[in-house]
């Protein structure tokens, strides 16, 4: 970038914050998740720690909370109420412990007080002779709101302390979670706007004109500092603080550890990051403070966080980067699929570089440009997704994304179905992205199981011409193979071994293997067991189609399509006058005990696929089914079974896990 342009963006990122900031502060709302806020900051600290001179002292990345709300009273400070510095992995911790131990000229390791991060907001109370006096919210860190009537409501905030105390005291106010959802079902039931999350929640309960309404709310408080003290009591620690504090009366979150070793530190990242107990209250990370005041003291704090302590942020979900480009992708069935390159970026602890945008309707809805900045989550297992595109942040010559009309691997026409999301390639195998999907597919473990035909192989095959559809894999020979880089005899020999025997598979898996739209391995298994061949399957008409068990019009549609397509016809024709088996073996019926029975499969099996468990199930006469009914005979299930096995417990319906499914399988005579 540009001097200019980077000065450009950093004033863009500075206006966005103070805005979503506002909002937030001032009015309780979430305009953008929190990590979504946090990665915009993020940027731009990291902007204004190369460009200090593009960075004035107001900047979002220098000042405290927002603005105070002229509806409430004021409280100014004596000292300034302060926000925290982030760490973002253990390595930041121990770099942040060593700075520390320089500062003070202290040997490492030192000695850190670790608590939870509570995510509500702060609340700064003054209490006279152990008499509450006045509370405040944190405001802009110098002067804050005054919420006295309102804290006196407030679970965890005494109204008088077990000693005549006076001092001041800061503790953060939340709603519990189970508060939270019950206020929502209320809010809901009146027909009010729901609450986004407990924070917002919490601190729209906090910032009431009227003390009742903040007492329906059922807030609560935990109380972590000791700003000021009079008299001498001496109190030399913050475990000792968070100790005195319970003792005195207030509601100290009870899960902080003194950590003495770098390993204590690690061991209770550990166990809230990934192993966390049940909490009634959200946190937002941990915070680390520094145990003696002493070396607090010495230490101080910058205009915006103390030098102590650091808040412990877990890896955000949504990381912020932007668009390369969009390509587009050719699936087996020619569907297109968009795919935004990004720059590369840390996502929940792997480098992202690739999103998937689904479809045209979805890069429409988005509005995603090549050159926006986006921000991406990971979705469900492996593929992270754009889940908005930060529009203010857009480079003025970015272009709407106009999805492309042909395929972009073959030229042919590329239509939108009718009453579908998706852009099919009309092509269909004369499209070499549609026919190395099909190959892949046709050679894979649960159709042909042709073995050392993977994606490398395949792709062998098409460049050098050597294989224009899946007839042509069986009349692949010796010298043709050998012709090819990375082939040698024995290599050769094998494929060539395990292509000859692949075509004695059954029916079944050769209709699998064949990919025709909406056919999974079950619908290949019941066509082929009600038809038995290829000729009288090919023959049959719709309404024959559809009666079959588990064969909807969907399917019988497509099945119908399939075979009208004279290329699909050249095809079959070609398989079976290379010796493919068309037929599908007749289950003797003494070897189907199962006959009638339904089974489900729930969870992860370990020594066989969910595919094979089927097979082995379906075999045996049984059907097998995706959910759970009373009438199921049996429930199979593995690793992470979730719902369907709470399901089956609920409806007594008989369990094996599967230790007991291959005992049980061996004693139905199939092993
Ligand atoms: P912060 O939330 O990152 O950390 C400081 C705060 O932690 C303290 O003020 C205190 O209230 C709280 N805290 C909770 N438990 C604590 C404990 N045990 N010890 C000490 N402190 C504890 O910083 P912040 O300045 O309060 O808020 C900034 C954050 O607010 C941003 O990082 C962002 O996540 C969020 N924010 C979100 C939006 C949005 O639109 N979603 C807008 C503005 C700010």
């Amino acid at each position: 970038m540009e001097l200019n342009e980077i000065e450009t963006r950093m004033a863009t990122l500075r206006s966005l914050l103070r805005q979503y900031s506002r909002q937030y502060y001032r009015d309780n709302q979430s305009p953008v998740s929190d990590a979504e806020y946090d990665q915009l900051a993020a940027e731009l600290s990291e902007l204004e720690r190369h460009f200090p001179d593009f960075t004035p002292s107001d900047s979002p990345t220098r000042v405290v909370g927002g603005e105070v709300s002229p509806e409430f009273g004021t409280v100014h400070f004596d000292k300034p109420v302060l926000s925290l510095g982030n760490l973002h992995s253990f390595e930041e911790f121990q770099e942040y412990s060593a700075r520390v131990s320089q500062w003070l000229s202290v040997p490492l390791p030192l000695p850190w007080t670790a608590e939870l991060k509570i995510d509500g907001l702060s609340v700064i109370l003054d209490y006279r002779d152990g008499v509450l006096q006045r509370a405040a919210t944190r405001g802009d860190g110098l002067v804050g709101e005054e919420v006295t009537g309102n804290a006196r409501e407030i679970g965890g905030i005494p109204g008088t302390l077990t000693e005549p105390l006076t001092g001041q005291f800061r503790g953060e106010v939340y709603l519990p979670r189970s508060q939270f959802d019950w206020l929502n079902a209320q809010r809901e039931e009146a027909g009010m706007a729901l609450f986004a999350n407990p924070r917002n929640a919490a601190a729209g309960s906090l910032r009431q004109l009227d003390s009742r309404v903040t007492a329906q709310r059922g807030l609560r408080a935990f109380i972590y500092e000791i700003r000021h003290l009079s008299g001498a009591i001496a109190i030399d620690t913050q475990s000792q603080t968070l100790r005195q504090l319970a003792e005195w009366g207030f509601s100290v979150e009870n899960h902080w550890r003194l950590c003495v070793t770098d390993e204590d530190v690690r061991g209770y990242i550990d166990q809230f990051q990934n192993r966390r107990p049940p909490l009634d209250f959200d946190i937002d990370g941990l915070v680390l403070k520094l145990d003696w005041r002493q070396w607090q003291d010495q230490l101080g704090a910058t205009q915006k966080t103390p030098r102590w302590a650091m808040a412990y942020k877990f890896p955000p979900e949504e990381a912020l980067t932007r668009v390369r480009d969009i390509v587009i992708s050719v699936g087996r069935t020619g569907t297109l699929t968009p795919t935004a390159e990004l720059e590369p970026v840390l996502l929940a602890g792997t480098r992202v570089s690739r999103a998937s945008l689904h479809n045209e309707d979805i890069v429409r809805e988005l509005d995603v440009r090549i050159g926006d900045t986006v921000f991406v989550r990971k979705a469900g297992e492996i593929i992270p997704e754009v889940v908005r595109v930060e529009t203010k942040l857009r480079p003025p010559q970015a272009q709407p994304f106009v999805f492309p009309e042909v395929c972009p691997v073959c030229g042919a026409p590329a239509l939108r179905v009718e009453g579908e999301s998706a852009h099919r390639c009309t092509n269909g195998l004369g499209c070499p992205a549609q026919l190395r999907e099909a190959l892949i597919h046709f050679a894979s473990r649960d159709a042909m199981d042709i073995e050392g035909l993977g994606e490398k192989t395949v792709d062998l095959l098409l460049e050098s011409q050597a294989v224009h559809s899946v007839s042509d894999l069986y009349r692949l020979t010796r010298g043709s193979l050998l012709r090819l880089p990375r082939f040698a005899e024995i290599s050769a020999d094998k494929l060539l071994f395990h292509i000859e025997r692949s075509k004695a598979q059954p029916l079944s898996r050769l209709l699998y293997g064949l990919g025709i739209r909406f056919v999974g391995e079950r619908g290949a298994l019941m066509l082929a067991r009600y038809f038995r061949s290829m000729g009288s399957l090919e023959a049959s008409d719709v309404d024959t189609l559809m009666a079959i068990e588990d064969v909807g019009p969907r399917i019988a549609e497509s099945v119908r399509q399939f075979f009208d397509a004279g290329e699909n016809q050249k095809i079959v024709r070609e398989l079976e006058d290379l010796g493919l088996n068309m037929e599908e073996p007749l289950e003797e019926p003494r070897n189907q005990p199962l006959l009638g029975q339904t089974f489900v499969i729930t969870g992860t099996l370990e020594s066989m696929t969910r595919a094979e468990a089927e097979s082995r199930l379906t075999v045996l006469g049984a059907r097998v089914s995706g959910s759970v009914s009373a009438k199921s005979d049996g429930v199979i299930y593995g690793e992470k079974a979730g719902s369907k096995l709470e399901k089956a417990r609920k409806l007594g319906v008989p369990l094996m896990n599967e230790q007991e499914f291959l005992y049980w399988l061996a004693n139905q005579g199939a092993n």
